[in-house]
Formats: C-alpha cells, structure tokens, sequence
C-alpha cells in the first residue's frame, strides 16, 4: 500500500477492544496477535448468489475495511496462498454496489502483480502488518504487534464483520454506505471524544462586561501605545456608541460594519454594537470600494462606523466616525439591561470564496461566550493577565484577543499593525505593554523565533504564546522549546463559522510525532466524516465537522452556499454541523491530527484565501484570457501566491495589479503576476499547477542586471536569503513582491538589515536599484 495503515501506539481506547468480546468465537484458539471471527449469517448464501467462493467475499469486505482506514480510492493488498508466489492486488475502488466491489476484487486478481516487498494489509498466511486469513466458517485476523496494538485490531476485526454482514444483507446496496462501526466505537466517536459538557451561563458577553466593568471601574481595560483606557471609560464609551446606534434606529441583530483602526475606539465599536442587541462585521480600513459595496449589500447592512479617515464604498449608509459616537457629539438614548438571548446573532466575518465572492460567516452570541470561556479555561487566564490584541479585524482571532480578558477585569493589550510588521518592534511592544499571552499564526511564530535565536533577549511577563489558521511543524515546536522551554506553546484550530477555535493543543514540549492540533473545546464536538455523513473509525482519514453551540448560522444570504457546509448534526438531534472542508483523524490519545485541505483553499501568512476567487478576480480583466493561481511554499518566509495569465494583446502584469487591487483585499493579491503565451496542461487537459510552481520567479537576469552599487549588493544579499534563492538570480529591476516575496518574507528582509530600511519603504520602492538608491538618498550616501 502507498499509505501504511494507521499505526497505533498503545490505545487507551481498549474499552473498544473489550467490547469485541460479543463477537470473538470462545470455542476457536486464537493463536497470539490473533483473533478469530466467525462468519456473519448469510455470507454463504451471500456467496452463491454471486457465484463467487466464500474467501472472494471476505476479500472484499477487507477490500472496504482497508480502504476506509487508508482513506484512498486505490487499495493495495498482498495475497499469499500455500500452493503460489505471494502476488499484490491492486483494487480501484468501484462507485457502486457490493456486487461491483467483488467484480473490481475479481478483476483484480486476473491482473496480480508478482510481490516485491512486505505489505501493510496481507490476504492470506503470508507476513503482513494486519493480516486476513479465511478459513472455513471462520475468519482469522492477524496483526503484527510491533505495529498495532490489540485494541486497534480488534476494532477492525469488528469492522471486517460489519462489512460481511451488510454484504451479507444486500449484495445490490452501495457498499461504500456501509457503516462499519460497532456500538461503542460508535458511542466513543460521538461523545467519548466530545468536549466537556458544561452549562453555558445565561448572560452574555456584553452583559459580562457591564458587570465587571461596574466592579473595577479604575482598572486598565485596553492599553494601547502608551494610554490606557480603564473599565469605566470603556464602558462609558460601549454605552455612547449602543446609544448612538438605538438613537439611529438600529434594530435586533441589525449588521453594523465597523471599519476603523485597531485601538480602544475600535474595541469601544464592537462592544457597543453587542450591546445594542446588533451584530458586527468589520471592514479592514482600505478596503477597495467595490468590495466595500458587496459586503455592505451581501450583508443588507445599513449602519456603518469608522475611523477618522471614513470609509469609501458604503454609498447612502448610515455612516458615523466612531470617535464623533463616543465623544457624544452624536444623539444617543439610554441603553436598556435587555438580556440577550445565545441564539442572537453576533457578528458577521467574510472571508474568501471560490466562487469569486467573498462568503459572511454568522456567528452568534453563545458560540462566541463558549468560545472565550473556552480560551479563559485552557488558557488558564485570571485577572493579572494581559493578553496582546495583535491581529488583523478581519481575522476573527482577533475578536478574543480584546474579548477574552475583558470578562475578566484583565487587561487587553493593542499593539498596531506597523509594530506587528516588525518581529523587533512587536517583541518590544509585547514586552514593554506586560504582555502575558500572545497569539500569532506558525509563520509568523517562525520569523519571531528567528529573530529571538539571533537575538536573544528576554520575554518579560509572557507566559503562553498560542499558535493558530495554519498546520503547526514540528521543527518549529522544537526549535521554540530549544530557546523558550518555559513557555508552553498551545495549538488552536477551528474556523470562522464555528465561532473561531474548536480545538486546542497545550504543549509543553516537542511531541513524538506530528503535532496534534488536540481536544475539543467545552461544548464542542468534533467528527471525523466519510462519505454520506458516517462516522470514519479511529485512526482513519475524514473530513473534519463541528457540531455544538459553536456552529455559526450559515453565510450571510447565502442559501445555497449555507447549505453546502452546514446542515443538522446526524448523531446529535437538535445540533447544527459544519462541515470543514479539512482532512483529519483520531490519535489514539483522543486528540484530533490535521492533514490538509480537501479543496483549493490555501492560507497565506494565516490569511484563508481560495485560489478560485483570486483566478475569478483576474479573468475579470476583459484581455485576460485564462489563469491558474499557485501558492509556492517558501520554507521559512511563508508563501507566496503567484498568478499566471494569459492575455492575447500582452496585458502588462502591471495594469493586472491595479485592476485586482480594487477587488481583492491586500491579503489575497498575489505577489507575482506572469504573463504566459500559454498555461501548461498536464495529460488530461488540466492545468498543469506543478509546472508552473516551478516557473514561479523571476525569468534569469540577464548579465547587465546584477547588483551594481554596495547597497545593491547588499540589498540582494538579503533577499536571496529571505527568498531563499540564489543571489545570482537577483537583478538590480527585479521587484522584492514580484519575485515571490509576500508580507512575511519582506518583514524577514527587512529584519535581517538591521534598520537599513523599513517595510514601507519597501511596500513603497520594492524594485531593488530604486530602494537601494533610496536608502543611500536617506544616508546622505553618493551612489558609488
Ligand atoms: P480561524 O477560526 O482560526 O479564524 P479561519 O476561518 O481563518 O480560522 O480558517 C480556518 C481553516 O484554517 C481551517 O479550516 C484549517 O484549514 C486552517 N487551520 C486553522 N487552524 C489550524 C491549525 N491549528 N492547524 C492547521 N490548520 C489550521
């Protein structure tokens, strides 16, 4: 087989392995690491129907085990008999009935190839990992104890029967349908691995806030660049912009589009617009117009607020800087003590849709209070912390960041964008703000290590750094344990629509293998799914779904969309599901392991980005002709998202850029454009994405173009390494963001020059000749 079984190390899930006591023949001896099942009623019968021997049956039904423990559509067998060379089938797993199955197992061995090496799953007395012998009324299953324990076999010795009973039972039913789970497998996959049951509080979060704010009414609430807000003046503020908002008609669940800088006015927005019984949607300030004016109109959102600068897009809408709310230059009412319901919707996030537009996620009240109990809990946050509200307002992270220590009479700590986008600065921010908790996503956490490791420097108060959006490595987990053993790491996976984090990992050190994105939060439930909803067994690929009070309602007047990913909980009655769209599995500890993506979605420097609504956005340019987006992993600097295009009149890569900069936001534009006379397709006619990840950068430098001045040089010395190409390859006109330079590489960059420059003076000259003869310009250097 390409994939081994699943390999399990001692399981504390042997209450399963007991269960299948039921069905183990006492009259049989059992050899060691050997269990004997007897033969489900009708499989004789089953087998004379279909003309086929009893042994091609019990093949099949392995066949099926294998493929669901594999997860591939390809099942490859080793069969060894007493009176012929061991030989290896490969089956190709039919769309169909059993019947089909046992024609694709029959054609199989016509087609045996001779065995060259050992195999994980065997048919026969031959070695294998896990192996199936059929003999007479009986079936033995053998496993190789170095590499499954008994409780793992025995799960599958009870999914082996499962699949000859439902053979048995209907030879014309749609074997890949067949539920192959015993009861208490089942019982532990539905509630033995769910989160802690626990009553969530009825009140809510803005209503928590009221409380602790009238309690510590002098305390630091929200610090930002050297000021801080107390509860009080937060609290008077979330009041006059709720009153401002009911003054101006805003009803129940109502969308409020908040689109101002991150600071105490930004956080003052939000809650004020929870208190006033709406929901909110942040806009990311620069937002183009034109997607401005999809949200707002996707969302029939009729109230915005924003920054001092205003936002452009939002046509006839109720529009009110926040500062004019809050400073009461603005009518306002009283705020009524209206409790508000769990089911109230609270805020509204987009993000990005393959189809080319955006989809708003809704989440409501009792999944976002689970979700920050959850975080207060597992992150063991009390009063003295002060958690660092780092991310970006279009990532829902960014919402616990201020939420989860204002429940708390803590402290939240707003560190801002250009401080983010420098590791030295934002550590210096970090350390001098008192900041306790931080949480970023794994490349970001990479560059920061970086820069620690060359650096060394102390970390003040920090206590826990929480990594999430992306798949945590393990080098990276060794590497932070190497410099920061003291500060635990804690993996947190989830999505937008179900109410941010559904999972957490606290880890203290490295793990043994990959690393684990852990257990579900209180009140959450997590599946692993195959297809028609059942339940994939322990150990086996799926895909990831959530099910509980943090399941959000859908997308924002979206049916068709909603109805794709969300639908009712099969094993639940009375919960919602959302189907993630990622791949997974059980660990035998109970913690989930993530595998990757099932579609086209990608994330960028933590950002979700569907390739599909980047290359929608390009073919909008009326010359393009067709497009394929990439992502190209850079080790170490994050990845870049490349576009190739063709244009029959030789659309310059340039006037592409402007077109998509007023339809996507800054996170999903590509940092490259090429032009190519044609996309490359791979046998079948698709587009050949493999190809063109290695066309990505730039076309060689020509000769003349080599770094000329000391700058030069050293400029490009630096970008190879934060590329990660050679240096020879770096000419004086290359652009940094061209070359496949993203966010993070360019703060890498930027970093390693120790001041030379700063990112905006990248973001502003990113062609290297133009920036070097910018920063000699800045020295006061001649150019040499
Ligand atoms: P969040 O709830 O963290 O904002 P997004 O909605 O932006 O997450 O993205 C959700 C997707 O990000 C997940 O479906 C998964 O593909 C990926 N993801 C999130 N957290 C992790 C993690 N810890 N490890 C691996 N992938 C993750």
């Amino acid at each position: 087989m390409s994939d081994p079984v699943v390999p399990v190390a001692p399981s504390p899930t042997a209450q399963l392995g007991t269960a299948l006591a039921d069905w183990m023949d006492p009259t049989v001896p059992a050899a060691p690491n050997e269990m004997v099942l007897p033969l489900p009623a009708g499989v004789a019968a089953a087998a004379a129907t279909l003309g086929v021997p009893v042994p091609t049956l019990v093949l099949a039904a392995f066949v099926r085990v294998v493929g669901t423990l594999v997860g591939e559509t390809d099942v490859a067998i080793g069969r060894t008999a007493a009176e012929a060379p061991p030989v290896l089938l490969r089956v190709p797993l039919p769309d169909g009935s059993w019947r089909d199955l046992v024609a694709a197992v029959r054609s199989s061995v016509a087609a045996a190839e001779p065995l060259a090496g050992p195999v994980d799953a065997g048919f026969g007395p031959g070695p294998a990992a896990l192996a199936v012998l059929a003999a007479g009324a009986s079936v033995r299953l053998r496993r190789d104890p170095a590499r499954f324990d008994a409780g793992y076999a025995a799960r599958v010795g009870g999914h082996l029967t499962s699949a000859l009973s439902a053979l048995a039972a209907d030879p014309d039913a749609a074997y890949a349908a067949a539920d192959l789970l015993t009861p208490a497998e089942r019982r532990h996959l539905v509630h033995g691995l769910a989160g802690a049951a626990r009553e969530l509080p009825p009140t809510s979060v803005p209503a928590l806030l009221t409380a602790v704010a009238r309690s510590n009414p002098d305390a630091p609430a929200v610090s930002y660049q050297g000021e801080a807000w107390t509860y009080s003046r937060l609290l008077a503020a979330v009041d006059r912009v709720a009153g401002v908002l009911l003054a101006a008609g805003l009803a129940d669940e109502d969308i409020v589009a908040v689109s101002c800088p991150r600071s105490p006015e930004w956080i003052a927005a939000i809650l004020g617009v929870l208190r006033a019984g709406g929901a909110f949607l942040p806009v990311e300030p620069g937002t183009p117009p034109e997607r401005v004016g999809h949200l707002l109109r996707r969302s029939a959102c009729r109230f915005v607020l924003t920054g001092p600068a205003g936002l452009s897009g939002t046509g006839g809408t109720w529009s009110r800087p926040v500062a004019a709310a809050v400073s009461g230059d603005e009518p306002t009412v009283p705020v009524p003590d209206t409790p508000i319901p769990a089911d109230r919707l609270a805020y509204v996030y987009f993000t990005s849709g393959s189809t080319g537009l955006p989809k708003g996620a809704m989440c409501e009240h009792g999944g976002l209070l689970n979700h920050l109990l959850a975080k207060i809990e597992d992150l063991d946050l009390g009063g003295d912390d002060v958690v660092v509200q780092s991310a970006q307002q279009s990532f829902d992270i960014s919402l616990w960041q201020f939420a989860a220590p204002l429940l708390l009479g803590a402290r939240t700590h707003v560190v801002a964008r250009d401080d983010v986008l420098d590791v030295r600065r934002f550590l210096a921010a970090v350390v001098d703000g008192g900041g306790t908790v931080i949480q970023v996503v794994p490349s970001y956490l990479d560059v920061l290590l970086r820069h620690i490791e060359a650096h060394p420097t102390g970390l003040g108060r920090l206590r826990l750094v929480s990594v999430t959006g992306e798949a945590l490595s393990r080098s990276l987990v060794s590497r932070w344990f190497a410099r920061c053993p003291a500060v635990p790491l804690v993996n947190a996976y989830g999505a937008t629509e179900a109410s941010d984090d559904a999972t957490h990992e606290v880890l203290t050190a490295p793990p043994a293998g990959d690393v684990p994105v852990g257990r579900p939060l209180r009140n959450v439930t997590v599946y692993v799914l195959g297809p028609g909803d059942t339940l994939r067994p322990l150990g086996a690929l799926g895909e990831i779904a959530f099910s509980g009070i943090c399941v959000g309602r859908g997308y924002v007047n979206d049916p068709d969309r909603t109805a794709a990913a969300f639908g009712p909980d099969p094993f639940r009655p009375g919960e919602r599901l959302y189907r993630t769209g990622d791949v997974g599995r059980w660990l035998p500890s109970g913690r989930l392991s993530f595998a990757g993506r099932q579609d086209d979605q990608v994330k960028v420097n933590g950002i979700r980005i569907e390739l599909g609504e980047v290359e929608h956005a390009v073919l909008e340019h009326p010359r393009v002709q067709s497009v394929a987006a990439v992502v190209a992993p850079t080790p170490g600097v994050g990845k870049a998202l490349v576009a190739f295009y063709t244009s029959p009149d030789r659309l310059p890569p340039a006037e592409l850029r402007e077109h998509l900069a007023a339809l996507l936001p800054p996170s999903s534009m590509p940092a490259g454009l090429h032009p190519l006379a044609a996309l490359p397709l791979t046998a079948n006619g698709k587009v050949d994405k493999r190809l063109l990840l290695e066309r990505v950068g730039p076309a060689d430098s020509a000769a003349d173009d080599r770094p000329r001045t000391p700058t030069e040089r050293r400029l490009a010395a630096a970008w190879a390494t934060a590329l990660e190409r050679p240096a020879a390859g770096i000419g004086r006109y290359d652009s940094f963001f061209d070359m496949g330079g993203g966010s993070l590489s360019a703060l890498r960059m930027v970093s390693s020059l120790d001041g030379l420059l700063s990112l905006a003076d990248l973001m502003r000259t990113p062609v290297l000749s133009e920036l070097a003869a910018a920063v000699d310009r800045a020295r006061g250097k001649p150019r040499a």
